[in-house]
């Protein structure tokens, strides 16, 4: 597909499968896939393993003065067609995805600072356009621009059913119930922190994909794309 680039912003509860179509987008159109959500995580991670987080409290201000020493970017792996995430240098792709993470995730990601200098880094990423980016606020804060947006949900049961199998294809021990909790649990702080709540944008698609097939969902929102570049 040779037209103008447009940029794609995917927003919408916990795994709803934003990355696997924004994935599946990227490639066919021979764009860049950031997932916003690997950055929040890779700072997630940064600050567990410095002893900045001694769960519920957080040390904020150590974290904030750190901020600057982080240094995030993603890796084209050419196996796997897409970007992984590295953290000063090192690749924490399989660290990043792990419950612990998961479980500190949301309070991390509602640091303003936080927020502030993934934003710029986010907005750097995609300031050519030919991007797909997928997150919690890509349609109403990094891009608010953006000529496709889509807002994507499905049940709670969905939802935790998918990301269950995910855990345990990669050998982590889980229970389905800690998995419902947690995706139900980050839905509830994400779309109710302060900064840049988890929220629909008002010219966003929506898309429930509770009994969809990932089939049928791409080439539903391939449909909306080809009529944004036709546009
Ligand atoms: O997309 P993923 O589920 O990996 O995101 C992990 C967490 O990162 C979310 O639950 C949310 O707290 C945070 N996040 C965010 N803003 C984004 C992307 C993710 O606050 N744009």
């Amino acid at each position: 597909m040779k037209q103008n680039k447009i940029t794609i912003a995917i927003d919408g509860l916990s795994s709803t499968g934003k990355s696997t179509i924004a994935k599946q987008l990227a490639r066919k159109l021979g764009y860049i896939y950031v997932d916003t959500g690997a950055m929040y995580r890779a700072i997630t991670y940064f600050a567990l393993q410095k002893g900045y987080i001694k769960d519920p409290h957080i040390d904020e201000k150590d974290l904030i003065q750190d901020l600057e020493k982080i240094d995030i970017q993603f890796v084209f792996n050419k196996d796997l067609g897409f970007g992984e995430v590295h953290l000063n240098g090192h690749n924490v792709e399989q660290h990043i995805r792990s419950m612990e993470v998961s479980a500190m995730v949301s309070p991390i990601s509602a640091i303003g600072e936080v927020r502030k200098k993934l934003v710029a880094l986010q907005q750097k990423m995609g300031k050519d356009k030919g991007v797909v980016m997928d997150g919690r606020d890509i349609g109403t804060v990094v891009f608010p621009n953006a000529e496709l947006k889509l807002f994507l949900t499905a049940s709670a049961k969905a939802r935790a059913t998918r990301r269950y199998k995910e855990l345990l294809d990669k050998g982590e021990s889980v229970s389905y119930e800690a998995v419902l909790e947690n995706v139900q649990k980050r839905d509830h702080l994400d779309s109710t922190r302060s900064i840049s709540p988890l929220k629909q944008a008002k010219d966003a698609v929506p898309i429930d994909n509770s009994d969809m097939g990932l089939e049928e969902q791409f080439e539903r929102i391939l449909s909306l794309v080809k009529r944004k570049l036709k546009a």
